[in-house]
């Protein structure tokens, strides 16, 4: 059996291994993608002491430090359920989609997260492109230029209000016939001169040269019309989710599906921890989530010390 068996392979799964090995405990990381969403990334500018970089040559770089160290690396292997000890210090169990069971003294689940995209043509050919998820990473992309955010909820107001310091005009628009976000931004972002707010627009369309994002297409759902916009950026805010389907009835999930961890990154089942995106922390972001995975290796090790094996 593994001391540490880490699921999930992005920057908070890597971070965890490296931490773990270097206690020269027997460590494992088993992962769906080795690393995760920032695979999907185009240029990084805020891993803090790399002014820039691009996510695969930063996945690379994650690799070749994992690899530096005694870890068992088991790509293309997802986890289909986590099953706790029998006993505080016993082997909890990760069940694989391919049958085999992993069995290890502590487990930290640093399964990540996805965007909820909105599914309309242009928005994967467009990603990267024009259609971004995550203003705090490609917001400085369109200084000065128009961008539309997709959703009128707390992310999507804070968005606008976040995007509307750095672009041109920001347009919002929201599915339904009133905002969702709390008041205080709902306040915020109207008294703002270049956030515009429709509400009642289906989008349908996110259009472009072939190259690059050029405008968008919504229906107004009351009158049934559709309108163009002409825009540079689409921003999609309608939620994250959390990759945590498959620890359902076994470990503590928030309502939104997030995994509910302390400040030493433990979950409500003995020896198992979880760090990054697939958790409760506030904020989601790849040097948050190392720091996560730091944090939730060094609780494992902790754990092991103070609990005689059972
Ligand atoms: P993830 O990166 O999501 O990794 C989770 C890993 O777990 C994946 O490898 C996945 O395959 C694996 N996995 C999932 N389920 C299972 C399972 N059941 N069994 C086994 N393995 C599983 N952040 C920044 O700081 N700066 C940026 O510029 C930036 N740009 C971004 C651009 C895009 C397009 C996206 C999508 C995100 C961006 N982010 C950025 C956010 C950042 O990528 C995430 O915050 C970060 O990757 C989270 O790390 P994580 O390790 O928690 O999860």
């Amino acid at each position: 059996p593994y001391d540490v068996l880490v699921v999930g392979g992005g920057p908070a799964g890597a971070s965890s291994a490296i931490y773990a090995a270097r206690k020269g405990i027997r460590t494992g990381i088993v992962t769906s993608r080795f690393g995760g969403q920032v695979l999907d990334t185009v240029g990084i500018e805020n891993f803090i002491s790399v002014k820039k970089t691009e996510g695969p040559k930063l996945v690379a770089h994650l690799e070749e430090h994992v690899r530096d160290y005694d870890v068992d690396i088991m790509n293309d292997q997802t986890a289909s359920k986590l099953v706790a000890a029998e006993q505080v210090g016993g082997l909890v169990s990760v069940e694989l989609e391919n049958g085999a069971v992993l069995k290890s003294r502590s487990v930290i689940l640093s399964t990540g997260a996805r965007w909820r995209e909105i599914n309309v043509p242009g928005e994967k050919e467009y990603t990267g492109k024009g259609v971004a998820y995550c203003p705090h990473c490609d917001g400085p992309l369109f200084k000065g230029k128009r961008v539309a955010v997709i959703g009128g909820g707390n992310s999507g107001i804070e968005a606008a209000i976040d995007l509307a310091g750095i672009v041109g005009h920001v347009t919002v628009l929201e599915f339904a016939d009133k905002l969702l976000a709390d008041a205080v931004l709902v306040r915020k972002a109207e008294s703002m001169s270049n956030i515009t707010i429709i509400k009642e627009a289906a989008t349908t369309e996110i259009t472009g040269d072939g190259e690059k994002v050029s405008g968008l297409t919504y229906t107004d759902r009351v009158t049934g019309e559709s309108h163009d916009i002409e825009l540079e950026g689409v921003f999609v805010q309608i939620g994250l989710v959390p990759n945590t389907e498959f620890l359902e009835g076994s470990v503590e999930l928030s309502q939104r599906g997030e995994i509910v961890i302390n400040d030493r990154g433990a979950t409500n089942v003995p020896g198992v921890f979880a760090a990054g995106d697939a958790t409760t922390v506030p904020f989601k972001q790849i040097i948050i989530a190392m720091g996560a995975g730091s944090t939730a290796a060094l609780g494992a090790f902790d754990y092991m010390m103070r609990t005689p094996v059972a």
